[in-house]
């Protein structure tokens, strides 16, 4: 389907309950806004894609993506400028990694330009839940799942095309504690771990509850074979800082999610002249230069917080402290650019406000 010749239905609520939000007390991804938006894939091809009004979806109890996990999602945000205008963060690197993932679980592709207009129409219905209350956003939840009515193994032939938003304040107000995994894991080699598919999350809950009965947040993944090398942490890719280079895992691997947030911030410190290194980093490094004073920084990257920076990593039974917040120059200045451009008070030079 050409996009000239895209039609979106829309059927509007009568009234609408963005009166009735207790913005002071919004808990991440529980309220939705008054509408949704619908696309069934069937016979071959994507059919009308239609705007709904926000509802519960009738369920073949043999729908096969709840029997056998052919889902993927994707996240992103748009935000209230001080002038009005509504701008999303990014979304064609959304379009782009939502279509990787699709290959990977066998589903079918969404054209990118299809998938940028129908975010960006479904947030124009809703243009008035963006929020302009400091740290809030409009949080946009993009996904897919197999609906075919039928129990046996092989990729489904129909499938529904979603997108919900949900209004959301500050994601995380204190620094974050993180545990280094040393025996389960997110992704292997060759498994699904750079798709957003919906298992690898479901997945991560049994360990992440043993590390935050523990007292921490998050856990830090690490590789599936020898538990020796940083993956990511929780549901966010992770940089460090340490003697003044900025290094992240490279993603030449399959395990690791590429991160709108992750390259955003490389492509700013490269721009700013910090020297960024994109490689195996393995646990010992990190823990050799948090005992020598060399870690300078360390914080997670992802759409829900934007960047986290961590207060202490814990390992083999010792926590080891970063510096205080305060002297990390590279986070800090990667936050506060960040957070700028959002509200368009950071120069845009990347060009990565898309206006809707
Ligand atoms: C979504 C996600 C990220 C962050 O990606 P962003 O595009 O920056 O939001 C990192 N790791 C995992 C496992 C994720 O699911």
């Amino acid at each position: 389907m050409a996009l000239t010749e895209l039609k979106i239905k829309v059927e509007r609520v009568g009234e609408s309950a963005v009166s009735k939000v207790d913005w002071e007390n919004l808990a991440f991804g529980k309220v939705f806004t008054d509408h949704m938006l619908m696309m069934d894939y069937a016979d071959g091809s994507w059919q009308e894609p239609q705007v709904l009004p926000f509802q519960d979806i009738p369920m073949h109890p043999a729908m096969s993506s709840i029997h056998y996990g052919q889902a993927i999602f994707e996240g992103l945000k748009a935000y209230r400028h001080p002038n009005g205008k509504v701008s999303i963060f990014r979304p064609d690197m959304n379009a782009k990694r939502f279509n990787e993932s699709a290959e990977r679980m066998c589903m079918p592709q969404v054209p990118e330009d299809l998938f940028v207009e129908l975010v960006r129409k479904l947030v124009e219905v809703d243009q008035a839940w963006v929020s302009s209350l400091e740290g809030h956003s409009l949080y946009i939840r993009p996904y897919m799942f197999a609906t075919d009515h039928w129990v046996g193994i092989k990729p489904s032939e129909t499938y529904k095309f979603m997108i919900l938003l949900s209004p959301v304040g500050t994601y995380y107000s204190e620094l974050v504690r993180v545990k280094i995994e040393p025996h389960y894991t997110r992704a292997a080699r060759g498994g699904v771990g750079r798709a957003k598919a919906a298992g690898n999350y479901g997945a991560s809950l049994y360990p992440a509850k043993f590390a935050q009965d523990q007292g921490y947040h998050q856990l830090v993944w690490t590789d599936a074979k020898e538990h020796k090398f940083i993956e990511e942490s929780g549901t966010m890719n992770i940089l460090f800082v340490i003697d003044d280079v900025l290094i992240t895992p490279s993603e030449e691997e399959d395990t690791i999610l590429r991160g709108v947030t992750k390259r955003s911030i490389i492509e700013l410190a490269q721009h700013w002249g910090i020297k960024v290194e994109e490689r195996k980093i393995s646990v010992e490094e990190v823990i050799n230069a948090a005992k020598s004073g060399r870690l300078q920084d360390a914080f997670g990257a992802g759409t829900a917080a934007t960047l986290a920076q961590i207060a202490l990593i814990g390992h083999e039974g010792t926590d080891y402290h970063l510096p205080p917040v305060e002297t990390r120059t590279v986070s800090n200045r990667l936050k506060a650019y960040l957070s700028g451009l959002k509200i368009g008070q950071s120069d845009d030079i990347f060009n990565w406000n898309y206006f809707v």
